[in-house]
């Protein structure tokens, strides 16, 4: 094949996987082109204007730990920031801010289009090639013309493969609205024996401000003391903005009510979902406003936020109500709720269906079990959310360079990040619907919290050589300073009540703080990120303990490697069944194959007795 070009890594999609996964190959020291249809619509957000929520949050900081881009964009781009569940334990908090979408994209466009050694191409990819009579990459087609020559390939089209939008009882095809659909490329997958399911997502009508009654309304202001995603930001070195930083916008709360959920039902049959016209399967967990009416029969009403997509236009994001309604009905159900009385709809609500290649086609360094080179992340993997997308789009832009490289590849464990928790369930349980991220998916969440991604991760973005010398010793430096502070306060004692006990038992106490302990003479750190480590550290010591031990077996599990040539067939003890099913999932660690379906505690023994064997 003759190329008229050559790139070490391609990305296909200019979507919050692929910014992520060229920036972050890139950062590898590899040559990249970013194919994507439209070069204006980089970093486009086509839902709800927002980055972070429960869980959600944890990946950005995650993300941000490997110096990815979402956490500084929208650090700089925010309309209003909030840590949500503040009331609950920290295992469960999590920032969230409103973003002016506009700014968003702007950003991005220009940061992917000012990147060294990142050449963006507006286009349709629409072919991957292979070497010949092998199962490795070779290249892919551009506009089916223009041919680029590669080690590997990172696919991201979101919603976009034989994307079909649906309007109620209407439907024409596209990848978002007012966007082509890309239906080439499913063509490569079918001809390669991938399988390729349906998949559905909805988005709400978009509102014009100024027809809004915002004085009837809810104000839901954002932190005084706004929580930010990058640790990177000013101030570095901590998650917080200081007060004042930020100029932010409110959001307004309403609800629905009986009228709404009347008009809903009358006309159920005529939305695309239940009139029967989409197959696709949608997101449990984030339904659309039909589907709440139906599976929570007998609620009286449901939250609506209406949320700023920009900070000086005029469209308002109703979070809470998306609807495959026909237009026509979706103003009536607007018009029915409080404060909506006379809005004009900008844009109507639709449903979209697209196709996915389930992930179980996929290691856990996100490469196809099936083609060398070939790595998939985003919602073609079956997720949704920009969040899930640009935590797989790293770890897939991590290991694409890695390959090009000729290193040994990436693999991130659910012990470590909820980036390893969604990668492990994606690679080993699949999905029936569209994936999204909770804390309560992580056996491990007192550890992966939101305070502390940077500690989880800096030594492992350094070992791969995407985080920078000088941004190590900052974050060693801090861990430093914590563990001192905490040896310390162990080390040193306090009279009270006329027993003498550790600081560190004291200030285990719930009333007492780091504030307290100023209060009473006592040395305390200044830094608000060291204060905030030592006060969790101290409040969490027992919890953090018993689930550290619960989880110790599975740490060890995971810790095994089990080579990509092992022959099942040959460990004694082994079912034929059992035999088949790690045969097609082909794990990559111990605890990788303990978490698959049907293994069983006597199958994970006799693959260890075997490994050590052949050893
Ligand atoms: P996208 O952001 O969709 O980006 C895909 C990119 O690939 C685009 O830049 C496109 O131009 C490019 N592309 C596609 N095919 C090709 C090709 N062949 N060649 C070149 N470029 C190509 N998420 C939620 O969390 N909650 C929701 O309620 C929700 N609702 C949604 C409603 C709608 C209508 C849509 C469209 C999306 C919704 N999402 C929702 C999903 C959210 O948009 C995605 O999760 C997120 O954008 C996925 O990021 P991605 O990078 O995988 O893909």
């Amino acid at each position: 094949m003759v190329y008229d070009t050559e790139f070490d890594v391609v990305v296909i999609g200019g979507g919050h996987a692929g910014i992520e996964a060229a920036l972050a190959s890139v950062k590898l020291g590899v040559k990249i082109a970013l194919i994507t249809l439209d070069k204006e619509k980089i970093g486009v957000m086509p839902c709800n204007p927002s980055i972070g929520g429960i869980a959600k949050g944890i990946v950005v900081r995650e993300i941000d730990a490997f110096d990815g881009e979402m956490p500084k964009a929208i650090d700089k781009v925010g309309l209003q920031y909030k840590m949500l569940n503040t009331r609950k334990g920290p295992a469960v908090r999590s920032p969230r801010a409103q973003a002016d979408k506009e700014e968003y994209r702007k950003y991005m466009v220009n940061k992917t289009q000012n990147t060294e050694n990142l050449t963006v191409i507006e286009g349709e990819a629409t072919d991957i090639f292979l070497k010949e009579n092998l199962n490795e990459v070779e290249g892919v087609e551009v506009d089916g013309e223009y041919k680029i020559k590669t080690k590997s390939v990172v696919i991201t089209t979101g919603t976009f493969l034989d994307g079909l939008i649906h309007i109620g009882d209407k439907k024409f095809p596209a990848g978002r609205m007012d966007e082509k659909p890309a239906n080439k490329l499913p063509q490569f997958y079918k001809r390669h024996g991938f399988p390729l399911v349906r998949f559905k997502t909805g988005t709400p009508a978009r509102l014009d401000k100024n027809t809004i009654n915002w004085s009837v309304l809810e104000e839901a202001p954002g932190d005084e003391i706004p929580p930010k995603f990058s640790f990177w930001t000013e101030p570095v070195g901590s998650y917080f903005f200081k007060k004042g930083q930020k100029d932010q916008v409110p959001c307004y709360i309403t609800y629905t009510n009986e009228k709404t959920h009347e008009i809903i039902k009358n006309n159920l049959h005529r939305t695309a979902l239940y009139g029967g016209a989409i197959t696709g399967v949608g997101p449990r967990y984030c339904p659309s406003i039909e589907d709440k009416i139906v599976k929570f029969e007998g609620k009286p009403r449901h939250t609506v936020w209406l949320e700023p997509e920009t900070r000086d236009g005029i469209s308002i994001y109703p979070n809470g109500l998306s609807t495959s309604l026909p237009e026509e009905i979706q103003w009536e159900m607007y018009r029915s709720i409080k404060g909506l009385e006379n809005v004009v709809l900008l844009k109507p609500a639709y449903a979209i269906e697209y196709d996915v290649v389930p992930p179980t086609e996929l290691y856990p360094t996100l490469e196809t079990k099936k083609i060398k080179g070939l790595f998939h992340a985003g919602n073609f993997n079956g997720t949704t959310g920009y969040e899930e997308a640009a935590g797989q789009g790293l770890i897939a832009g991590i290991n694409a360079a890695l390959r090009a490289l000729g290193k040994e590849l990436f693999y991130i464990r659910r012990d470590e990040s909820y980036i390893g928790v969604m990668i492990d369930d994606l690679t080993t349980k699949g999905v029936i619907e569209p994936y999204r991220l909770f804390t309560s998916r992580s056996e491990y969440r007192l550890y992966l919290r939101q305070d502390n991604p940077i500690l989880r991760l800096y030594k492992r973005a350094y070992d791969i050589g995407i985080l920078s010398e000088e941004k190590y010793k900052l974050v060693k430096e801090i861990e430093k300073e914590i563990n001192d502070w905490i040896n310390y306060y162990k080390n040193e004692k306090i009279k009270i009540d006329d027993k003498t006990i550790s600081v560190f038992s004291y200030l285990q106490r719930p009333e007492v703080n780091i504030e307290t302990l100023k209060e009473k003479g006592i040395k305390t750190p200044e830094k608000d990120y060291v204060i905030e480590e030592v006060e969790i550290n101290a409040k969490y010591e027992g919890y953090f303990e018993k689930e550290r031990r619960l989880n110790e077996k599975m740490r060890h599990l995971e810790s095994i490697k089990i080579p990509k040539d092992i022959d099942y067939s040959k460990i004694a003890g082994l079912t034929k069944e059992v035999v088949q099913k790690l045969e097609k999932a082909r794990p990559i660690t111990l605890g990788h194959a303990a978490r698959l379906e049907g293994i069983t505690p006597a199958a994970i023994t006799a693959i260890m007795i075997y490994l050590k064997k052949i050893k």
